[in-house]
């Protein structure tokens, strides 16, 4: 009958449009952190469509007290069971250091002891010589992923249940891995293959 099928389009659109009153989660129930880089493509890269995930994006894809503040709702009250952390190769928190980017400002004319971080709330300060490590530089793409699944594993405000894990999108071959699985450095050269030979290995004594 076609009033079967009108109404079940219009169930489908009220509970869509009013989801958080619902208590309806999202598809998957899937809350990700990742980069605002342009060139990191989170739905395709974590193969989920629209409707399937909150997505948090921030510069470098890493634990703020926003991403905390957002990933604590989700966790504690929207029904959310997995986190997932997207960090991508030649992120643009790799091409400075903080002490740098504080220095650029300070230059500018900007007291970056003396700002207000979130000027919605005046009350939430960094002490003298923090900015610096609040704009939150990183040195190793695969180093940080690991460490901010490890802070949101270790994070109060996040449920122990939630399954956290954290994944590298590459820009240069548009693919996803794991952290430190780099398998482009394990296929151009035997020894990087591991090639077996006839040569046996010296044993020390
Ligand atoms: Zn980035």
């Amino acid at each position: 009958m076609l009033y079967q099928q009108i109404d079940e389009k219009l169930d489908e659109k009220r509970n869509w449009a009013l989801r958080r009153q619902l208590g309806i989660p999202n598809n998957k129930k899937l809350w990700v952190l990742a980069c605002m880089d342009e060139r990191l493509p989170v739905e395709k890269a974590l193969g989920i469509g629209e409707g399937d995930a909150h997505i948090f994006r921030n510069a470098g894809g890493l634990v703020t007290d926003d991403a905390i503040r957002s990933a604590m709702l989700k966790t504690q009250f929207f029904g959310t069971k997995e986190i997932i952390v997207l960090n991508h190769t030649e992120c643009g928190m790799m091409t400075a250091s903080g002490d740098f980017l504080s220095q650029v400002l300070q230059d500018r004319g900007i007291d970056v002891d003396a700002v207000e971080i979130d000027p919605a709330l005046p009350e939430l300060k960094l002490p003298k010589g923090v900015f610096s490590t609040w704009i939150k530089t990183f040195t190793d793409v695969d180093d940080i992923c690991l460490k901010q699944v490890e802070l949101l594993r270790n994070s109060a405000l996040i449920p122990q249940e939630v399954a956290i894990h954290g994944y590298i999108w590459e820009v240069e071959t548009q693919s996803l891995r794991r952290p430190y699985e780099r398998l482009s450095e394990k296929v151009n050269t035997a020894l990087a293959m591991g090639a077996k030979t006839t040569q046996r290995v010296k044993v020390l004594t």
